[in-house]
């Protein structure tokens, strides 16, 4: 895949970001996918914790708009990859594929507010388990010990930046071979 630079933190670029991802689900190849926006890539200069895990991801897509402007404006003929669609279109592809989902992030409620409205939209979708956001140190064991337990193929995490990069960096060892992708606030609209 094609690597390109933005403010030292890389940007792959592909025609098909989603068949890419759905090798990589059939493949068992674990992969932590990074939505860049210019607020995260102003972020990662202060934070040089999240610049590594950005620099590590298997997968950074280009968000935002700012980071495809500054890619066009260097010669490169790029597309915008909204992570929010990227997320529900391999959530779609899981309910066909009966790839197991987890879903964490968001207040008490959110995720399983998602978890049934995309069952009814997604025939067959395979909801590994929920969680919110907001957990003490027991809940976060409960939630690992969940993770481990399932080793679902799929983990949507919507902890805010950076938080959320950072947690999965920490925590992808619970699953190594699922694929992990950073959601932000997409809870909070896939619930309505
Ligand atoms: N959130 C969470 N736990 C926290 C802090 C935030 O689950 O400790 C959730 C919050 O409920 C919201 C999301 O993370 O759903 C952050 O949304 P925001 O739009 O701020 O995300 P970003 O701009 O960082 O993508």
């Amino acid at each position: 895949m094609q690597q390109f630079s933005v403010l030292n933190l890389p940007v792959h670029i592909h025609s098909n970001y989603l068949n890419w991802l759905e090798q990589r689900l059939q493949q068992q190849q674990g992969t932590h996918v990074v939505t860049l926006n210019a607020e995260m890539a102003m972020q990662s200069r202060q934070n040089t914790e999240l610049a590594d895990v950005v620099g590590q991801a298997e997968l950074v897509v280009p968000d935002g708009a700012g980071v495809v402007l500054f890619l066009r404006s260097q010669g490169q003929s790029v597309d915008r990859c909204p992570g929010i669609e990227l997320a529900e279109s391999i959530v779609q592809s899981s309910a066909q594929n009966q790839w197991q989902v987890f879903l964490i992030g968001g207040a008490e409620g959110v995720t399983e507010t998602v978890a049934q409205k995309w069952q009814q939209k997604f025939e067959n979708l395979a909801i590994a388990g929920t969680h919110h956001g907001y957990f003490d140190p027991s809940g976060e064991q409960w939630l690992c010990e969940q993770l481990q337990a399932t080793q679902p193929h799929l983990i949507l995490v919507g902890l805010g930046v950076p938080r959320q990069e950072l947690w999965i960096k920490q925590h992808r060892h619970l699953c190594p071979q699922s694929v992990w992708i950073g959601v932000g606030g997409s809870f909070d609209i896939w619930a309505g």
